[in-house]
């Protein structure tokens, strides 16, 4: 049984004392939930302050990216062991907006894929169309090569860390989110993927989670989907209410 996932990006929102305000609230409000894993994912200077209140949770940290090389001359960045050390366990790769805004290759991607992993992350890797690719009907073409390079060179050993997180570009911040059998279509699509890059085993175990205006009132429609593990959640984790409502029914599932 593959046990869901719901993480919280909060992009570029909340200071480190929000950021704590926040965990503190989602922490009560979580704090019955069940079969459900929890991540919340702040910014670099939040991740810190937010480990040191996520201690003794069940509430999971994760950071927003990280580049591939161990340490150097590479203003602004961040690596892998300063995550791992910083008490992440999770780290988003390859999230459209790093795609778009900062030039993100799939080459990028799997770089820091395997980065993270030898450092002891568990990567969550986004993929998604944009909406002209989905409109010239290149969804199932730009999706699977983005999985088949980010995951290049990764053994089924490797896989058991990995999520992959579907987000049609068109869907995320727009409140126009793909329809529950839309997603479905894909998820599907990637756990065939997965087993032919890998082997069966591992597509039946690896998360394949949604993104892309995911609210209270239609997770539980995406949940109903038998690929659908999970919801990478954006403008909606930054309320705890919301975000504490998601993971809630998102736990409904199992
Ligand atoms: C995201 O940032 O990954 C995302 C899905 O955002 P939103 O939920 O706001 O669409």
């Amino acid at each position: 049984m593959r046990i869901l996932l719901i993480a919280g990006n909060w992009k570029m929102n909340k200071t480190p004392a929000e950021g704590v305000k926040l965990i503190k609230e989602l922490k009560e409000l979580t704090k019955n939930s069940k079969n459900v894993e929890i991540v919340v994912c702040p910014s670099f200077v939040a991740l810190s302050d937010a480990a040191d209140e996520l201690k003794e949770s069940k509430i999971k940290l994760g950071a927003q990216d990280m580049f591939w090389e161990k340490e150097g001359a590479y203003t602004g960045e961040v690596s892998a062991a300063m995550l791992k050390a910083v008490g992440c366990k999770y780290v988003i790769i390859g999230h459209s907006e790093r795609r778009q805004h900062f030039n993100e290759s799939n080459d990028n991607v799997n770089k820091k894929v395997i980065a993270a992993l030898h450092n002891g992350l568990d990567p969550i890797v986004c993929v998604g169309e944009r909406l002209e690719e989905r409109e010239s009907m290149k969804t199932m073409f730009v999706i699977e090569n983005q999985i088949r390079k980010g995951l290049n060179g990764l053994n089924s050993d490797d896989m058991k860390k990995v999520t992959i997180a579907y987000e049609p570009v068109w869907a995320i911040g727009t409140g126009k989110n793909a329809t529950p059998q839309q997603a479905q279509e894909i998820h599907y699509f990637i756990r065939g993927i997965i087993a032919e890059m890998f082997d069966k085993e591992t597509a039946k175990k690896i998360r394949i989670i949604y993104g892309g205006s995911v609210k209270p009132d239609n997770i539980s429609d995406l949940m109903l989907e038998t690929d659908v593990d999970g919801a990478l959640v954006g403008g909606a984790s930054l309320k705890a209410e919301d975000f504490a409502k998601i993971a809630d029914f998102g736990a409904k599932k199992n």
